[in-house]
């Protein structure tokens, strides 16, 4: 067989891979003598572009999951794949790196730095990977335009408000092109309206940059809002849904 059949029977065989596969994945605290399972088996795949809400009631399990999609926390067994690459063989200098350029993180009290202003706190995301500060800057200036900050690159955190922080939040995640934004709670902190602007936000940075969201949620307007909703009960999947 010459090389041309094979690439072609390869095209008509070989599926993408999902963007992220959990398979029988259990997280299992331990408190002194106690354990606590957070998470008992869960199978989930999130496929590129995906734009996703992890629902449940509190203590379901959602920042335990979220945490192992942001690999800032490794299952206790169970794979985690990445374009079907097991990041459970990695090392934590690997993992540090992988999740620095492939994954952005919202968190959901902001976690700006306080004495940084705008453009400086975004383009710091940068600097981290050995990126000239001045091309930092006018990355953090382009992504701060996007994201309806463009008045504010001077600011410090203290003189922006909830809704205003969480787009740099927003903005910092984003600047280092991630294949996917994680974000735990990101509208918990905000009032309904700047809570739903910050949804259409993330909606619209989906839908034109093609990067996968996946954030938790209680909140029913927001899961009204998302293409796929995975509902957690008691470190259980009880059901998905489009
Ligand atoms: P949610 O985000 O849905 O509120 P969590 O993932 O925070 O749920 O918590 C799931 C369960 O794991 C809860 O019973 C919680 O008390 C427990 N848990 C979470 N983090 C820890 C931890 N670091 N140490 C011990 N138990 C934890």
């Amino acid at each position: 067989m010459n090389l041309t059949e094979i690439k072609g029977q390869s095209s008509l065989s070989v599926k993408n891979p999902a963007l992220l596969e959990f398979r029988k994945v259990e997280k299992t605290y331990r408190l002194g003598n106690q354990s606590i399972k957070a998470l008992k088996g869960i199978n989930l795949s999130i496929e590129h572009g995906e734009f996703l809400a992890i629902a449940g009631p509190s203590g379901s399990g959602k920042s335990t999951l979220l945490n192992l999609v942001s690999l800032i926390d490794a299952p206790t067994s169970g794979s985690v794949r990445y374009n079907d690459v097991n990041v459970g063989s990695f090392t934590d200098k690997a993992i540090t790196a992988f999740r620095n350029r492939k994954i952005g993180i919202v968190f959901q009290n902001y976690n700006l730095i306080p004495v940084l202003s705008a453009e400086e706190n975004v383009a710091f995301a940068l600097q981290v990977q050995n990126i000239s500060y001045k091309n930092s800057l006018n990355k953090a200036r382009a992504i701060l335009n996007e994201v309806g900050l463009g008045g504010h690159l001077r600011h410090r955190p203290a003189n922006l408000s909830g809704g205003q922080q969480q787009r740099v939040a927003i903005a910092r995640a984003l600047v280092t092109s991630p294949e996917i934004v994680v974000a735990d709670e990101p509208t918990s902190a905000l009032d309904t309206k700047t809570g739903m602007e910050i949804i259409d936000l993330m909606q619209k940075l989906n839908e034109t940059k093609k990067t996968t969201f996946v954030f938790s949620t209680h909140d029913p307007r927001v899961i009204k809002r998302v293409n796929y909703v995975v509902n957690l009960e008691d470190g259980r999947i009880v059901n998905e849904s489009n």
